[in-house]
C-alpha cells in the first residue's frame, strides 16, 4: 500500500495534481470534497447535513468525516493497494485517525505533498473556478471563511507531518506540469 496525502489550501491545486498522480501511479483516489458533493447532488441524508457546513465554508465535524473516510476505504477494494488522499485530513484529529486506520491495515502515510500558494492567488483562482464551474462554495464570502478555517485548523497539520518527517512542501504557483514534475521527483525519493 502506497499512500500519499495531497495537502494544501482550497484552490492550491490538490484536485489537479491528484489527477496527474492517478495517471502516473495508477492508485486509488479519495477526494472527500467530491464524496460530499456527490451526496449533495443525490440529495441523501448525509448530503443534506454536509450542505449545511459546505455552504458556509465550515468543516464537516471530525467524527462524521472520519466515519465517511473509513467507509470509503472499506468499500473500495482498490484502496488496499494505496490511496491518494485529497482534502483529508484537514484537522489534527483527522490526521491521528488516518494514522490509526492505516495502521490497522498494516500501512501508513508515506508522504504528504504540501502545495504552497499565497492567499491572494488562492482567492483569484477560486473566484475564477466559481465562474467557470458554478461550484456553489466558490463565492467570495465562503472562500474567505474557507481560508480562515484553513489557516486555523488545517495549516497546523504541516507541522504535525514535519515532525513525522513526511512533509514535502512544493511551490504551488506556476505551470501545472512544472509543479507536477517537482512532486514526481519528491515521490521518486520516497521509500515504499
Ligand atoms: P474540497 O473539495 O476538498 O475543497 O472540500 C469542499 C468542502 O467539503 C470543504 O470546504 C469542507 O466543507 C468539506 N470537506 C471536505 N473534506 C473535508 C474534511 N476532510 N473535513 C471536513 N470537511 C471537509
Amino acid at each position: 500500500m502506497f499512500n500519499i496525502v495531497v495537502f494544501g489550501a482550497p484552490g492550491s491545486g490538490k484536485g489537479t495534481q491528484s489527477e496527474r498522480l492517478i495517471k502516473e501511479y495508477g492508485i486509488h483516489h479519495i477526494s472527500t470534497g467530491e464524496v460530499l458533493r456527490d451526496h449533495i447532488k443525490r440529495d441523501t441524508p448525509l448530503g443534506r447535513i454536509a450542505n449545511e457546513y459546505i455552504s458556509k465554508g465550515h468543516l464537516i465535524p471530525d467524527d462524521l468525516m472520519i466515519k465517511i473516510l473509513a467507509d470509503e476505504l472499506d468499500s473500495n477494494p482498490e484502496a488496499a493497494k494505496g490511496v491518494i488522499f485529497d482534502g483529508f485530513p484537514r484537522t489534527i484529529a483527522q490526521a491521528e485517525a488516518l494514522n490509526e486506520l492505516l495502521e490497522k491495515r498494516n500501512s501508513k502515510v508515506h508522504a504528504v505533498i504540501g502545495l504552497e500558494v499565497e492567499d491572494d492567488e488562492l482567492v483569484d483562482r477560486l473566484i475564477k473556478r466559481g465562474q467557470e464551474t458554478g461550484r456553489a462554495d466558490d463565492n467570495l464570502e465562503t472562500i474567505q471563511n474557507r481560508l480562515k478555517v484553513y489557516h486555523s485548523q488545517t495549516k497546523p497539520l504541516s507541522d504535525f507531518y514535519k515532525k513525522e518527517g513526511k512533509y514535502h512542501g512544493i511551490n504551488g504557483s506556476g505551470a501545472i506540469d512544472e509543479i507536477f514534475e517537482q512532486i514526481r521527483q519528491r515521490i521518486a525519493g520516497i521509500e515504499r
